[in-house]
């Protein structure tokens, strides 16, 4: 029996956790037959079995299900049957998506033996496109924190370094790439929460532009922020996660139509260099990252500089008011959209009620967490009667301010560069005391939701203690395409993505 399973950054019996195959390259190894999805899916749970307890990256797995599947793609295969896009490719999906199998749970107490009745689009098409689901990863409850210490089911580590967080509110998905225990995975970011974990994980994170996705059957945070996206080990696995599942949903009235934005084939251009490549850079934003971040970021922007990039010098004067407007609008949003969970039509109910009062009250009051109640708190204030036009209001014109600098900032450049966060990974417990140290990790990636624009976070380099740093390129809406080969750009000239962490296992 596996028990307990050391990980640590230094040791001698060093176990590589990831074979260097992309989930591109897996799926077409599976298609040529060098390989089977029950080898790879095998592969994952084995791996999954013996370093997850330390991990943490799963709330829930099923291999059973997944093996069953990838039996089938492997018979089909074998039958000279045609093949999805992910043929066999075992992917993780976060705890938020809908599956109608096994439990939804957020992460939360809430909703821990909640079971969907139907799948997420994200979800059908997942499936569709022949990916095996191997299981759902650990948040922060309900999405809201920056580091996935807000779950409320288990804890989650850095498999650069375990004593460190993995970033979130999509931890759980960034840590299963990183270490191996999955060759891509869905993210939701709302504020962050994809490009965050990806950059303080090592791996590359893709926010689409609001409404590229659909966002049926994400359990909503922030309805208007809310965006689903991939984690993956490359820029073309990314392209490849794009291909699968972006694209009008009539099921989410807010997912945008092809007459307006058709999908593009996000693979398809992906290695053609961008010409006349114009960056934008904000020094004034650069300057507040700590000096490792800087310097990687500096370096990265050189690297585009040899390419024959120009670097612009734009202004974002109404930065400085993302954070607040964000924590405003966010609030208010998910204030509204968690009054759902009463006792009675979903989830956990309290069995200490004596009236319907006290069962929406105590089932509120035991199920949610410190911070979902928290910002249930400041949403509900922000909205009421009084405070409404000096809070919401006020922090829905700041939004237009900001979206109206990244529109002008566009006229100028094609692209902007920036760090993802102010911070490697930091230590586990830095910042569970102090809320607002927790929020400002997300200064550099909040902007992008408030806007609605595409942000991806692809590896830059280290720092002193080898954790891993991300670089953030935003561009204007619907240019995930443009962004991807901006992306893969750098990654041909670079090697930061091909590192991994490496995991010391030890069986009792
Ligand atoms: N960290 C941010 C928050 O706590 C963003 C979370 C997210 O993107 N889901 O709200």
């Amino acid at each position: 029996m596996i028990g307990c399973l050391a990980i640590a950054r230094n040791g001698s019996d060093w176990l590589a956790v990831m074979d260097d195959l992309s989930a591109q390259e897996l799926c077409e190894s599976i298609k040529d037959g060098r390989i089977t999805s029950v080898e790879a899916t095998e592969a994952v749970f084995e791996r999954t079995e013996k370093l997850d307890a330390v991990i943490g990256a799963y709330i829930s797995t099923d291999r059973e299900r997944a093996l069953a599947r990838a039996a089938e793609i492997d018979r089909r295969i074998a039958a000279g049957g045609q093949m999805g896009p992910l043929g066999g490719v075992p992917i993780a999906v976060k705890d938020n998506m809908c599956t109608a199998w096994g439990a939804t749970t957020c992460a939360s107490r809430m909703l821990e033996n909640f079971h969907s009745p139907y799948n997420a689009t994200v979800v059908e098409k997942l499936l569709a496109a022949d990916a095996v689901i191997v299981g759902k990863t650990n948040m922060d409850e309900f999405a809201m924190g920056s580091s996935t210490e807000n779950s409320g089911l288990k804890r989650t580590v850095n498999p650069w370094d375990t004593s460190r967080v993995p970033g979130g509110s999509s931890g759980g998905s960034a840590a299963a790439v990183a270490a191996g225990l999955c060759y891509a995975a869905l993210g939701s970011d709302t504020g962050g929460s994809i490009r965050q974990p990806a950059s303080f994980c090592g791996v590359v994170g893709l926010k689409p532009t609001y409404g590229r996705v659909s966002r049926y059957g994400l359990v909503a945070f922030g309805s208007s922020l809310d965006q689903i996206g991939p984690l993956t080990r490359t820029v073309g696995d990314a392209a490849l996660m794009m291909n699968v599942i972006a694209g009008h949903d009539p099921a989410d009235s807010t997912s945008v139509g092809e007459a307006m934005a058709p999908v593009r084939d996000y693979l398809a251009n992906l290695d053609q260099p961008v010409e006349g490549l114009r960056i934008g850079i904000v020094p004034r934003l650069n300057a507040g990252a700590d000096e490792s971040v800087r310097k990687a970021v500096d370096a990265a922007l050189e690297v585009y500089e040899g390419a024959g990039a120009e670097l612009v010098e734009i202004e974002m004067p109404h930065s400085e008011y993302a954070i607040a407007a964000y924590y405003v609008i966010a609030t208010a949003e998910a204030s509204s959209n968690l009054a759902r969970y009463d006792g009675v039509h979903y989830g956990y109910r309290s069995s200490k009620a004596d009236d319907y009062i006290e069962v929406y009250t105590k089932s509120r009051a035991e199920a949610f967490g410190k911070e979902v109640k928290r910002r249930i708190m400041l949403g509900t204030y922000a909205l009421s009667s009084g405070y409404y036009d000096a809070y919401y209001l006020k922090a829905l014109k700041v939004r237009n301010l900001i979206r109206s600098d990244f529109t002008r900032a566009f006229q100028d450049c094609d692209c902007i560069m920036m760090p993802v966060a102010p911070t490697t990974a930091f230590k586990i417990g830095e910042k569970t005391d102090d809320p607002l140290k927790m929020y400002l990790s997300d200064v550099y990636t909040i902007a992008a939701n408030l806007a609605g624009i595409p942000g991806i976070s692809i590896p830059c380099g280290f720092d002193g203690n080898n954790l891993p740093i991300g670089l953030q390129i935003l561009g204007p809406t619907f240019t995930e395409d443009k962004l991807l080969c901006i992306a893969r750009m750098y990654e041909k000239e670079t090697d930061w993505h091909t590192r991994r962490p490496r995991i010391v296992g030890g069986v009792d």
